[in-house]
């Protein structure tokens, strides 16, 4: 292998590697370096490179390694950090021009526990801002392209990690995912992604958009590679008063097990209301789920249809609730504590000309309408009627998951959609996450894999899969037993086909 060809490669073969002696964490961490610089111009997944930083953690590994020090599993191995994370001496936006050279004077749980995990981090990746969207058009700096099409989006919010997955440019990467921007990214870029268990991972540090929805995850090219992050970010964190007490999930043992492909006595619901029964799912989308559903049903899986009927009023609840939340926790941009300031005679002007110059139109929006939703007069009609819905999904979920073991749908409607189609029509691009959504609202972890190319486009379509609280495990279990019947066919994972993006 030349060292340019170790950018194909999983995570998991680079860590085995690294302990090998095949290769060094220089090699790995330059080549991807290399890469970034050839084509990171037009696909623009980073906000953020930091070259330095990461060689000198190479540097450190390398040189433990050759002392024989003991070191984590992936030690070495390169990563994306999404840029809503804090991480200290790197600069961090949130994807937002109101935070631009912002410098964090902490790491979050989740930087740290990469740093400990001795992964150099290559830089930070582009996002909607504050995580709202879903094509990562709302950035503040720029779009990210499609490595698949350059002329399409990456899905959002997290279309800088997918897309720096998708191009080769790292082998994970972490998102975040309030109401699916983990796994719609996922899906449009034929990548995988995970939305723990809400509390799995911890939030401290990661700036919040809705709290109560926010969930941190891994991202990467196939199972195997999300299970291993997946085990360094997760577990207790007393810094996180919602952090679960429990410790992280066997992700990688449950990955080990489904990749034997052996599904016997496994219950899957297909979800009624989330499989395009009612029209709105491209026919390409929904041929590859079901034919993944063929397969798993194959591996001695019992499939079995389930009706969640509140679904049909998680969307709305979500844009009450989401707005509710996140003009609380943006009301701290006040041109005093962070980042931007447009300085006027009063204090009250200062703050108001900060706002209107440092959020974007998808920020106001939102702004005005959770501050509506949460007036004395309205309170109860809006934000009191859309907790009552979370409640009725919650109460479908738990209905859901005592007929079988875990719910499966397409994790998108569509495949990616050409930059600049929706970025105007707010509910068209709401509707993208109308299968990812539920899952926030209940708290229960969800991945995104890949079911294969939609034959009527050749793009990526995605394969959503869920589990009650605290069972991430069957996510892995099912993802892995998916994937490998799957990648057998493709003779390796999506990405291989992904076609080569030109500077
Ligand atoms: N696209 C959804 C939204 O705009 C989800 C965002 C997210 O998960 N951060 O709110």
């Amino acid at each position: 292998m030349t060292t340019t060809d170790w950018t194909r490669a999983t995570a998991a073969r680079m860590a085995d590697a690294l302990a090998a002696g095949e290769v060094t964490s220089v090699e790995l961490t330059q080549a991807h370096l290399d890469r970034i610089g050839q084509i990171d111009g037009p696909v623009h997944a980073f906000l953020h490179i930091d070259a330095e930083g990461a060689l000198a953690t190479a540097r450190a590994v390398d040189e433990d390694r050759a002392a024989g020090k003991e070191l984590p599993r992936l030690a070495g191995v390169p990563i994306a950090v999404k840029d809503v994370l804090v991480t200290q001496g790197l600069p961090t936006t949130a994807g937002s021009r109101i935070l631009e050279g912002w410098m964090p004077p902490y790491d979050a749980t989740v930087t740290r526990k990469i740093r400990e995990a001795r992964m150099p981090i290559l830089g930070k990746t582009n996002m909607d801002e504050f995580a709202m969207g879903s094509s990562t058009e709302h950035s503040g700096y720029g779009p990210t392209r499609n490595p698949w099409d350059l002329d399409r989006i990456p899905g959002g919010s997290g279309g800088g990690s997918a897309a720096a997955l998708a191009a080769f440019e790292a082998p994970l990467a972490i998102g975040s995912d309030t109401g699916g921007s983990i796994r719609q990214p996922a899906s449009v870029t034929g990548t995988v992604g995970v939305k723990p268990t809400y509390g799995g991972v911890s939030r401290f540090g990661a700036i919040a958009l809705a709290s109560s929805l926010d969930q941190l995850g891994p991202c990467g090219r196939t199972v195997m590679d999300t299970a291993l992050l997946h085990e360094v970010m997760g577990g207790h964190d007393v810094n996180d008063a919602t952090s679960l007490p429990e410790p992280v999930p066997g992700c990688v043992d449950a990955a080990l097990v489904g990749a034997r492909m052996d599904l016997t006595g496994v219950r899957i619901g297909v979800v009624k209301e989330l499989s395009g029964v009612d029209g709105g799912f491209q026919d390409g989308v929904k041929q590859r789920f079901d034919e993944s559903l063929e397969r798993l049903r194959g591996m001695g899986a019992e499939v079995v249809e389930v009706s969640c009927p509140s679904f049909e009023y998680a969307l709305a609840a979500y844009y009450v609730i989401l707005p509710s939340e996140a003009s609380s926790n943006l009301a701290k941009f006040d041109s005093v504590r962070f980042g931007l300031r447009v300085e006027k005679d009063t204090v009250e002007k200062t703050m108001l000309a900060t706002r209107a110059e440092g959020f974007g139109d998808e920020v106001k929006r939102r702004i005005i309408l959770g501050t509506y939703a949460l007036s004395a007069g309205y309170y109860d009609a809006y934000y009191g009627s859309a907790q009552k819905v979370r409640t009725l999904v919650q109460r479908d979920f738990a209905a859901a998951f005592e007929q079988c073991d875990v719910l499966v749908s397409p994790t998108t409607p569509t495949t990616p959609f050409k930059i600049g189609e929706r970025v105007d029509d707010p509910m068209a691009m709401y509707l993208n996450d109308i299968a990812t959504i539920p899952a926030n609202l209940a708290g229960i972890p969800g991945m995104s894999l890949p079911a294969g190319l939609a034959p009527e486009d050749g793009l990526p379509a995605g394969f959503q899969i869920l589990a009650p609280a605290h069972e991430d495990a069957r996510l892995y279990r099912i993802g892995a037993a998916l994937e490998a019947s799957l990648t057998a066919d493709w003779g390796g994972p999506l990405t291989a086909q992904a076609p080569e993006v030109t500077a």
